[in-house]
C-alpha cells in the first residue's frame, strides 16, 4: 500500500501559506491548512478541493496552547504521522516606528506569533513528525532576520529597521538551528526559508515577488531528499548569511 504523505502548513488560508499548501497538495500530499478562523480556513481548503486536491482545514491559532495541542490530537487521530510541517503563520507590525519607541506590546505580539508560535507548534507536532521516516520542517523566516544582511549598507533591506519583526525572524533563525540539531537523530530536517519581498496582504501587496515565486523555496525545503541540508537558511538565490 502506498503511503500518502501528510503536510501541515500554518497560516495557510491566504498569501504565501495558501500557495505552499496548494503546491504540496499538487505534489500528492494530504494537506492540512492551519488557520485560526473556521470561515477562512474552510473556504481555503474548499478552494483546493475544488481543484481535485486532498486539502483540509485544521483549526490552529499558533499563539494558543490549547488550540495547538488540540490540532495535534486531531491530526494524530486522522493520520498518525506527519511528514511535513511548514511554520508559515506570521504577522508584521511596528514598521515605520523607531526601535527606540516601538511599544513593547507590539514587540511581544509579534514574537508571540513569529517566534513562540513556530516553537509551540513544532513541539506539539514533534511526536507525529518522529513517526515519519523523513520529517521535514520549514520555518518561514525573512531576510529581515539576517543580521549580516541588515548590517550591509548595500543590502536592499538595510533601511528597514522594524525592531520586533526583524529580531523575531533572527530569533526564529536561532530556534531553527537549535531545533534542527535536536531533531536530526530522528531523521528530521529543519531549515529556514526567506520567500523574498512578496505581494501579500501583509505588506498591502507592495512586494515585487509573486506568491508562486515565494512558495518555491519553502516547497523545496519541505520536500528535501535524504541528502538535503538541515539547519540552513535559504532564499531563491541559495544560502543566506545568518
Ligand atoms: P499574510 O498574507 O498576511 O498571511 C499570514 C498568514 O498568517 C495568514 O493566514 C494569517 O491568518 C496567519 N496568521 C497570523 N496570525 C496567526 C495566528 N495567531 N495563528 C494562525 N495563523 C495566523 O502574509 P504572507 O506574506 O503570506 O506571510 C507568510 C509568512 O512569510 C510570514 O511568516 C511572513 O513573515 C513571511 N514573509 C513574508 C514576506 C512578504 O514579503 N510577504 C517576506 C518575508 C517573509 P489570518 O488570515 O487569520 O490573519
Amino acid at each position: 500500500m502506498t503511503h500518502t504523505k501528510t503536510a501541515v502548513v500554518t497560516g495557510a488560508n491566504k498569501g504565501i501559506g495558501f500557495e505552499i499548501a496548494r503546491r504540496l497538495a499538487a505534489e500528492g500530499y494530504r494537506v492540512f491548512l492551519g488557520a485560526r478562523d473556521r470561515g477562512r480556513g474552510e473556504a481555503a481548503a474548499a478552494k483546493l478541493r475544488a481543484q481535485g486536491l486532498d486539502a483540509h482545514w485544521l483549526e490552529l491559532d499558533v499563539t494558543d496552547d490549547e488550540s495547538t495541542i488540540s490540532a495535534a490530537e486531531k491530526l494524530a487521530a486522522q493520520t498518525g504521522t506527519l511528514d511535513v510541517l511548514v511554520n508559515n503563520a506570521g504577522i508584521a507590525e511596528g514598521f515605520g516606528i523607531s526601535p527606540l519607541e516601538e511599544p513593547i506590546e507590539i514587540t511581544k505580539k509579534v514574537y508571540e506569533v513569529n517566534v513562540f508560535g513556530p516553537i509551540r507548534v513544532t513541539q506539539a507536532f514533534m511526536p507525529l513528525l518522529k513517526g515519519s521516516k523523513a520529517g521535514r520542517i520549514v520555518m518561514m523566516s525573512s531576510e529581515l532576520g539576517s543580521i549580516q544582511s541588515l548590517l550591509d549598507p548595500g543590502n536592499e533591506f538595510y533601511a528597514i529597521n522594524a525592531l520586533g519583526y526583524n529580531s523575531s525572524k533572527s530569533a526564529l533563525n536561532a530556534a531553527t538551528v537549535s531545533i534542527a540539531k535536536a531533531a536530526e537523530p530522528f531523521g528530521i530536517k529543519v531549515n529556514a526559508a526567506d520567500p523574498g519581498y512578496t505581494a501579500t496582504e501583509m505588506n498591502g501587496n507592495s512586494g515585487y515577488r509573486t506568491v508562486e515565486q515565494a512558495a518555491e523555496v519553502a516547497v523545496k525545503l519541505a520536500t528535501l531528499g535524504e541528502d538535503g541540508p538541515t539547519a540552513g537558511y535559504f532564499n531563491h538565490n541559495g544560502v543566506l548569511p545568518w
